[in-house]
């Protein structure tokens, strides 16, 4: 077990501090910003307010590390998002296994029995990187290994203070501030923080979405199951030439999902259903559990360590508010559990705090009114909606193999409903337990044999792409935030497009990447810097696009994107808007698609001048937006399509988009 260490302010020598900020702790606070929670959302939500200048206080109740895996797969987004943290995608990838030994998922009567088909998810390619869409892949590293990182990364940062061993007891709004009460666990001792806001990134259980009474919304108690963490590293010699990332597993003894957390090092988690009340997690015991784990590896020789076991319960449920009052916000698993099909969880909770972080940096530094805060509720909600429908529809669809075998959930669930119902409940509970667990044993025992017999209905379902998939580019990269407040309406361009990407699509359409309104600037890799312009001096160029929100720490800047192709007239009515309106807080960027005009950057302007590599900018060219401009968040805050040759015009266009954006009266 790690230890966690509590810190208190304690700036490093000689570390700068980010521009704009106050060396002072802020006065009269303990904290700008309180976060319940130092699990992956919490920790990135410290990060990234640390990225803006805001300084929080992490409170987590626990003092050691969980060594349970539990979220594996970091998606496109969320690997972009953590690229604001120095070093840390680096580390990530350090500790990801290569992609052969997660690139499939594989469906089979025992890991090492009869198999019954697999299937690639990365078909053709070498690495797991989609160039054209972002400069990060999805990848493979376990929450119990990505977590440290985060830890790390926030007990270095000067403007983060951990709390480990403490709870956060309860939180109640004051005059312009919010009274936190911590309990040290050890000593049982209370305590009463103050802070500007809190945020509530305690998990599921933690209370703080209970204590504001927000409800959940959706469904709870979609399946029981039991996780057993084991390692085998003789199993995950043994699994060479059948490597997989998932192992769905289908024998007369079991019925599993074992995850490979990383079969080079044998770190596995069986994923076992079972039907409750009848059946219980204390039934699991180590002997139970040990031969569950032998009848999934299909070799009871094979030496396998236990490690831990943990029930818990799957729901599709959405918090019906983030923002339960002015000052507290939920974020990640406190605000929405999902299915682990399609991995949503971790990287919805991820992007909360992404969408949150520059709104209360901006609110803090009064770069924007506090009714922006508001957005984050209407913008992040949707999203997690849409995750939550996809995550059970995808818990669904990856019933039909089992269902092909003759193993239907559902007849499951029915068998179980029966047995519970008050026409039996006079029949003893053993006996009734005894009926379910029969019942199940006998479609387990027929799987094999049906599995045979309807194999080539099986082949074609998994060369078909009717199961569970591993990649969503779509709704990874392509969610669009629509607030209902905004002032700055989406085009009905826009809207039509958004409409069509809503609507329910092949399964395997291709994500294209477009310029919406609400919508991430898609990403092109940078190939040189033509002008630096505001960028300062030492300071490295981007590598993509998605990098440009992160070259200034403070104040949130807004970017002002220039796509190639413009009469210099136009160029120039732009750049000196920016600079008459706001020069600190309106960043302007010029984007060339290959090598630039040749003098293109003698016009010494303040811009930021790129060459782009054409093909993974070639959104750029389409969806006719000539500027947009861009949030801290990096989503489109505005776009314009219309040539805009007059700097009096491109001055009042920017400075009703700034007011909209940013919920600020310019004057
Ligand atoms: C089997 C399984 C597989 C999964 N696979 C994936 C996947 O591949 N990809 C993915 O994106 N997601 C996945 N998930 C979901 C993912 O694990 C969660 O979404 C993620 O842990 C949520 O992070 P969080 O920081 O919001 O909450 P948590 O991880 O629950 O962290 C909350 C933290 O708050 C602390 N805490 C609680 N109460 C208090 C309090 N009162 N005061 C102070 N601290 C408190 C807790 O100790 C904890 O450290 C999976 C989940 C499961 C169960």
């Amino acid at each position: 077990m790690r230890m966690l260490r509590a810190l208190r302010f304690a700036p490093k020598p000689g570390k700068l501090w980010p521009r704009g900020v106050s060396t002072s702790p802020c006065p009269g606070l303990d904290a700008e910003v309180v976060i319940a929670g130092g699990g992956p959302t919490g920790l990135i939500t410290a990060l990234l307010l640390a990225r803006w200048g805001v300084r929080s206080l992490v409170a987590e109740r626990s003092t050691a590390l969980t060594q349970h895996p539990q979220a594996h797969l970091i998606n496109h987004r969320s690997m972009e998002v953590m690229r604001a943290v120095p070093g840390l995608t680096d580390q990530i990838w350090a500790g990801v296994p290569p992609l052969d030994q997660w690139r499939s998922f594989v469906y089979c009567g025992s890991m090492l029995g009869d198999l019954l088909g697999s299937v690639d998810h990365f078909p053709g390619q070498a690495s797991p990187h989609l160039p054209l869409l972002s400069p990060e892949p999805v990848t493979h590293l376990s929450q119990h290994k990505l977590v440290p990182l985060l830890w790390q990364a926030a007990l270095a940062d000067p403007l983060v203070q951990v709390l480990a061993g403490c709870s956060v007891r309860s939180v109640r709004p004051g005059e312009g501030h919010v009274e936190v009460d911590i309990q040290e666990r050890a000593a049982g001792t209370l305590r009463t923080l103050h802070g500007a806001y809190v945020v509530a990134a305690d998990g599921a259980r933690g209370g703080l979405r209970q204590a504001a009474g927000v409800e959940l919304q959706g469904s709870a108690g979609l399946q029981h199951l039991i996780n057993i963490h084991f390692v085998s590293p003789e199993l995950g010699r043994r699994l060479r030439g059948r490597e997989g990332m998932l192992y769905f597993v289908f024998s007369p003894a079991t019925i599993a999902v074992v995850v490979a957390h990383n079969i080079l090092e044998g770190e596995f988690v069986a994923q076992i259903p079972y039907f409750p009340p009848l059946q219980s997690a204390a039934d699991f015991t180590p002997g139970a559990c040990s031969r569950l784990v032998a009848a999934a590896i299909g070799d009871p020789a094979v030496p396998v360590e236990l490690r831990t076991v943990r029930p818990w319960a799957m729901s599709g449920l959405v918090a019906a508010t983030y923002q339960p009052h002015s000052r507290l916000f939920l974020a990640g698993d406190a605000a929405h559990v999902f299915p682990p099909s399609g991995a949503f969880g971790m990287n919805t909770g991820i992007q909360d705090a992404h969408n949150l972080a520059w709104k209360l940096a901006a609110v803090l530094g009064r770069e924007a009114r506090p009714s922006l805060l508001h957005s984050y509720s209407a913008e992040r909600r949707p999203v997690a909606l849409a995750n939550m429908q996809l995550s059970v529809q995808n818990f669904y669809e990856a019933l039909r193999i089992p269902k092909l075998m003759g193993l239907d959930y559902h007849t499951a669930l029915r068998l179980n409903d029966t047995l519970t119902s008050p026409a039996v409940a006079w029949l003893p509970p053993g006996l009734r337990r005894s009926a379910l667990e029969a019942g199940l044993a006998l479609g387990q025992a027929a799987a094999p044999a049906l599995g045979t017999l309807r194999s080539r209905d099986i082949r074609a379902a998994l060369e078909g792409g009717e199961t569970l998939r591993l990649q969503y580019p779509k709704e990874d990269l392509g969610f669009v935030y629509r607030s209902p407040d905004a002032a700055l309406a989406p085009s009905a361009a826009d809207l039509a497009e958004v409409d069509l990407a809503a609507r329910p699509r092949p399964r395997h359409a291709p994500y294209t990447p477009a310029t919406l309104v609400g919508g991430r600037l898609p990403h092109a890799a940078v190939d040189a810097v033509i002008s630096r312009g505001w960028l300062a001096g030492g300071a490295a160029g981007p590598a993509s696009t998605v990098d440009l929100p992160c070259l200034v720490a403070s104040p949130t800047p807004l970017l002002l994107l220039l796509p190639s192709g413009h009469e210099a007239l136009e160029r120039r009515a732009w750049l000196a808007a920016a600079e008459r309106l706001a020069p600190q807080r309106v960043l302007p960027v010029v984007l060339h698609l290959g090598p630039a005009p040749a003098g293109a950057a003698a016009e010494r302007t303040n811009a930021l001048e790129l060459q782009c590599d054409p093909a993974s900018g070639a959104w750029a060219t389409t969806g006719g937006a000539r500027v947009l401009l861009v949030r801290p968040d990096g989503h489109i805050g505005a776009k314009w399509s219309e040539r805009v040759a007059d700097a009096a015009r491109a001055q009042g266009a920017l400075e009703q988009a700034l007011a909209a954006v940013m919920h600020c009266a310019l004057t």
